[in-house]
């Protein structure tokens, strides 16, 4: 599942300290690579998800690698052309944003999914034909991993509902649009390849109504492994399936249509470990609770999605199993694993926490006036430091002192 060593991580921890995000640009490179081979029999285009994490160096290593990138901001796209991607290779699938955000984008050069009719609308009135735009579409599909991760259902913000097609077409027509593609992402850890289909099914039913179209993108969201015993979504069997359906569509319309897919968590969520020092062991009643000086406001999956992350003692891994339960330091409930085993846990030991890369640093805070941690990016098995650890200087910029 994930590669980086005990003694690398621990030689981490010790030089950089903890907390501190570790990543592991061999484990990008290695899921890309089961991309391309798993969907080489197909035309396919991918664009990462960055903002599972926008590290600079993260999206260079990317993009060196072949892989597009994918935004959920103008700022994300502005740090990706920062890194020197080229714009064609940059998509910006928006929701909800203020339409001059998609000015912004159209004068950047950027590939651009548009989420709502208001700006189609706009769109259509400030570009006509002139520029090639996606839509963005809501298929009523409930899919993904919890409802907090869903994004194509029938009472989702995400898409265009699909039922106002005919509003659409109407926008369409009355300004002459160049509508080069649909997009739909149904939702995030997304097991059944069947869900997938389900979307090319209703990009089949779409085509005849958008002359013009070129790519059918199906967003993110593979599942991939937390536990050793998860099943993960079978990439070999989409890869061939979205082959045959590509097959297909050529035979009906002469033309071929790229699918394009954005994931996120398939190429950084393995790639990354947050390392932690345990501050205190506390016995309350039959449960151990081992303190870490880390919290909720480093990484919020386990409070905010009842996410599981694997936790390892790298500091004693031959030590007795015991049960702990592992928690933060935040003045909230932040529990990252309850009565989990682990190798006897002292003070004092680096705590590694599992499939952190994605969401995990990205979603970092300042809560409890906390420094957001390190990171560092192992790269051809040299450690780099890639983000220095916040002090106390970042708690006060930006704030105007007026009393
Ligand atoms: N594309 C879109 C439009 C998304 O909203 C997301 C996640 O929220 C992704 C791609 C990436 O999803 P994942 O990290 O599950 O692959």
């Amino acid at each position: 599942m994930q590669a980086l060593s005990f003694e690398t991580l621990a030689a981490i921890a010790n030089t950089h300290g903890t907390p501190v995000y570790v990543y592991d640009a061999d484990k990008i490179s290695q899921q890309f690579r089961q991309l391309k081979t798993a969907f080489q029999d197909s035309d396919t285009r991918f664009f990462y998800a960055c903002k599972a994490l926008t590290n600079i160096n993260v999206l260079k290593h990317v993009a060196a690698i072949g892989c597009d990138i994918d935004c959920s901001s103008i700022n994300e796209a502005k740090l990706a052309l920062h890194v020197g991607v080229a714009p064609e290779r940059v998509l910006y699938t928006s929701n909800g944003i203020h339409f001059s955000e998609i000015q912004e984008a159209v004068s950047l050069g950027i590939n651009v999914n548009i989420d709502s009719l208001s700006n189609l609308e706009k769109f259509g009135a400030a570009y006509g034909h002139d520029y090639p735009v996606g839509i963005r579409l809501r298929p009523n599909i409930m899919a993904g991993g919890n409802l907090k991760i869903s994004t194509g259902h029938d009472n989702s913000k995400f898409g265009i509902p699909i039922d106002q097609l005919d509003q659409i077409l109407d926008l369409v027509k009355k300004y002459n649009l160049y509508i080069r593609g649909l997009h739909i992402h149904t939702g995030s850890e997304i097991k059944e390849v069947a869900v997938f289909m389900q979307v090319a099914d209703v990009f089949s039913a779409l085509l005849p109504h958008f002359p013009e179209l070129a790519f059918l993108d199906m967003g993110g969201g593979f599942k991939v492994a937390y536990k050793d015993s998860d099943h993960i979504t079978h990439i070999d069997e989409l890869g061939a399936e979205i082959a045959r359906f590509q097959k297909n569509l050529e035979a009906q319309y002469g033309k071929k249509f790229q699918c394009w897919f954005e994931p996120g968590k398939y190429l950084v969520s393995e790639c990354g470990y947050l390392l932690s020092t345990v501050n205190v062991l506390k016995q309350s009643g039959n449960t151990v609770f081992a303190g870490i000086d880390t919290g909720l406001n480093h990484l919020i999956r386990p409070m905010m999605y009842d996410a599981y992350h694997r936790i390892e003692n790298i500091s004693n891994p031959d030590g007795a199993l015991h049960a702990y339960t592992v928690t933060g330091n935040i003045c909230e409930t932040d529990t990252f694993g309850t009565n989990r085993k682990l190798h006897e846990v002292r003070e004092g030991d680096v705590l590694a926490i599992y499939n952190a890369g994605a969401y995990g640093f990205e979603m970092s805070s300042n809560y409890n006036a906390r420094y957001k941690p390190a990171e560092v990016l192992v790269l051809e098995g040299e450690a780099h430091l890639i983000r220095k650890r916040d002090e106390f200087a970042d708690l006060l910029r930006n704030q105007i002192p007026v009393l």
